[in-house]
């Protein structure tokens, strides 16, 4: 047999985390999913959640709903992320709107209270490689708030380092705003040396854990930085569009006035008084009427980490990445194909990038073939392993399927030429 085949059968029987893929839709069928980074496999019993939360809590109890069970909901969810996830005691974490939307309001509420404090510091810190949705939102602001942004030019595979940071900040910063782990690299950032670097100039920090919640652990109260925003659709399997979650450490609840003021915000939601008095704590950053129905099914994948843990969801994240490096290299860099995610796994968060300039029309094919990874430019095939969802085997097969189909492409290439 091949020895990478056996290697992966035998990391299959001794993963700790094996039996939880059976829980996953599908994953009894033969299509490779490399991407449950961008959008989770969903477990069934989370359709069995969703199925019984519409039939017996919205049918059964209609408008009775909202008491405090549906109220409660966004910050009971948040607090078990803050639990389970991100390392924060309570009170600091809640489900609110999209990412992009809980990004908004905490980076605005905290370029804001920069400014009131010192009219001097109006410049928001960001890097180029930042994810778009991040770069779009702090442009926005800036144009609205009379702010500079200060870019930061990286090296695409390294992300933001603690010199370039230091270089960046200063008297005049009011925000600094940078992801945990790159959509693109995978590249994990130095989460305390660079918040620690932020505030030493006197900066708030709000970091973007969208690629790491649910695959890389985050220690948000020890690492002390002061805001942070992160999907609940991607590792942690709450469905397409699934809102997100925002941490605003609890100091900070009191400084902070977000820009989208609603009712659900209020310190008396049925009040319905004149005027808008702010909730006390985490409460004051929610908006509008809580998307009860779109915070269920994360649930499922919730109870999955509360009872592994996520230590045991890094090893593992570890070792599908690493693996798939080394089947890489066996089998595709004679093809031509680099590894453009860092080798040092420590580094590494839960994607390989694979490039080659033929991988844009290889992802396509693969996506024919039941092969789903995705594609980003420039010429990089992202090869996403979900720790609880994906097997050793599912990536010995898929990255089979990958250089056949690279061959292929290849072949019809020379054959053109
Ligand atoms: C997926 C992702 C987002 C998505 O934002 P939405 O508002 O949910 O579309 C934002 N930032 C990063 C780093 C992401 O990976």
């Amino acid at each position: 047999m091949d020895p990478l085949l056996a290697y992966a059968r035998r990391q299959d029987r001794a993963d700790g985390l094996a039996h939880l893929r059976a829980r996953f839709v599908g994953a009894d069928t033969d299509l490779v999913y490399f991407d449950g980074n961008s959008l989770g496999r969903p477990p069934a019993g989370a359709i069995e959640r969703v199925e019984r939360f519409l039939r017996e809590d919205w049918g059964g109890r209609l408008i009775r709903g909202w008491d405090e069970s549906w109220l409660n909901l966004p910050y009971e969810i948040g607090d078990r992320i803050g639990r389970a996830v991100i390392e924060a005691k309570a009170g600091q974490t809640v489900i609110g709107d999209s990412t992009t939307v809980l990004l908004y309001k905490l980076a605005r509420a905290a370029v804001d209270a920069q400014v009131a404090r010192d009219p001097q510091r109006r410049e928001i810190v960001i890097d180029r490689d930042n994810f778009p949705t991040d770069r779009y939102v702090i442009e926005g602001i800036a144009g609205e708030r009379g702010c500079r942004v200060r870019w930061i030019d990286v090296d695409l595979e390294r992300g933001v380092s603690p010199e370039q940071l230091a270089e960046a900040v200063g008297p005049h910063t009011a925000l600094v705003v940078l992801g945990h782990v790159s959509y693109r690299s995978a590249f994990v950032a130095d989460v305390p040396e660079l918040t620690r670097i932020a505030h030493d100039a006197g900066a708030l920090v709000l970091w973007d854990l969208c690629h790491s919640a649910g695959s890389v652990p985050v220690h948000a109260d020890r690492w002390g930085f002061d805001l942070a925003v992160g999907c609940t659709y991607k590792y942690l399997n709450g469905g397409p569009g699934s809102p997100a979650f925002a941490y605003v450490r609890e100091d900070l609840h009191g400084v902070l006035q977000q820009p989208v003021q609603g009712w659900f915000g209020t310190a008396d939601l049925f009040a319905m008084g004149p005027d808008y008095v702010p909730a006390p704590g985490i409460r004051r950053f929610v908006s509008g009427t809580a998307p009860i129905t779109a915070m269920i099914a994360m649930q499922e994948t919730l109870a999955m980490i509360e009872d592994v843990g996520m230590d045991a969801i890094r090893a593992k994240s570890i070792a599908l990445t690493s693996y798939a490096i080394d089947v890489a290299d066996e089998w595709l860099a004679p093809l031509g194909v680099t590894v453009a995610s860092p080798r040092d796994p420590g580094e590494r968060g839960g994607h390989v990038i694979l490039q080659h300039d033929a991988m844009r029309e290889v992802t396509a094919r693969l996506w024919q073939r039941d092969v789903i990874p995705d594609y980003r430019d420039v010429g990089g095939l992202r090869v996403g392993l979900a720790p609880l969802s994906t097997s050793f085997e599912e990536v010995h097969r898929g990255l089979d399927v990958t250089r056949e189909v690279l061959r292929e492409v290849l072949a019809e290439r020379a054959g053109l030429g």
